[in-house]
């Protein structure tokens, strides 16, 4: 069966990753989550200096550290989820931290960054049979992706979600924190220069702020299936 490449995009915290996750495990294609990517860059910008307390970032220094970088991810069985390496070494939980969300929006904007990431989701992406999700991926990544995914939900429940799979990880932060981190980064996600966050015109809009796991999988499931029955007749 010919392998199809599958985007989600939309906006912070509204479940892309879950939905695009399931997806890729229940017809047995790779997952890859961008915005890892995007917070690998980020953590190696703090620890390699390139980003000062007022968040200025020193173009040079990351364009150095970008060049030598490595950023992977692997599937974790134990996990049971993709963990992400920057230089071989596994960042999945540093990664997620408020300080990475904080300035990970800055680091996402600049113009190098996107290109070195963009032309490395491009080259994963090359053979088919990827479910890739993030902020520009049926829009620049794979304009021509078979099927387009674009979601939502209510911004209550986003901020809701994020604050409590920030508790669960141990991470100390309030409600308004997290309400105002999802809004600054919608609005410098949507409001770049580079590749803003904008839905596809094909992709297809799903508000998951009612669905159940169950009732999303099954969603996803059906709208596959539909769009494998028109490509292959
Ligand atoms: O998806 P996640 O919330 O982990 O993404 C973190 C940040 O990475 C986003 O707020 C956005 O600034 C950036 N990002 C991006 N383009 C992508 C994926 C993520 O700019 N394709």
């Amino acid at each position: 069966m010919k392998k199809i490449t599958i985007t989600f995009d939309g906006y912070s915290s509204c479940g892309k990753s879950t939905m695009a996750r399931q997806l890729a495990a229940s017809i047995g294609y790779t997952f890859v989550d961008t915005g890892a990517m995007y917070r690998a860059v980020t953590l190696m910008a703090m620890q390699g200096g390139a980003i000062d307390d007022n968040d200025d970032v020193d173009d040079s220094q990351l364009k150095a550290l970008l060049a030598k970088a490595s950023i992977t991810q692997c599937y974790n069985p134990t996990l049971g989820q993709a963990e992400t390496f920057l230089n071989d070494r596994s960042v999945e939980k540093e990664i997620r931290s408020m300080e990475v969300a904080a300035r990970v929006s800055i680091i996402a904007a600049l113009p190098y960054v996107r290109q070195a990431m963009v032309e490395q989701q491009q080259a994963m992406g090359r053979q088919g049979g990827i479910v890739m999700d993030g902020r520009d991926i049926g829009t620049t990544v794979f304009p021509d992706a078979e099927m387009k995914i674009f979601v939502t939900a209510r911004s209550e429940v986003r901020a809701q979600r994020r604050y409590l799979e920030l508790k669960e990880k141990g991470e100390e932060v309030s409600m308004e924190e997290v309400m105002r981190n999802l809004e600054e980064r919608d609005h410098i996600d949507t409001h770049r220069e580079v590749s803003p966050l904008q839905q596809a015109e094909d992709a297809v809009v799903i508000d998951n702020t009612n669905l159940t796991r169950a009732e999303q999988a099954a969603m996803l499931l059906a709208l596959y299936n539909e769009r494998m029955a028109t490509i292959e007749n």
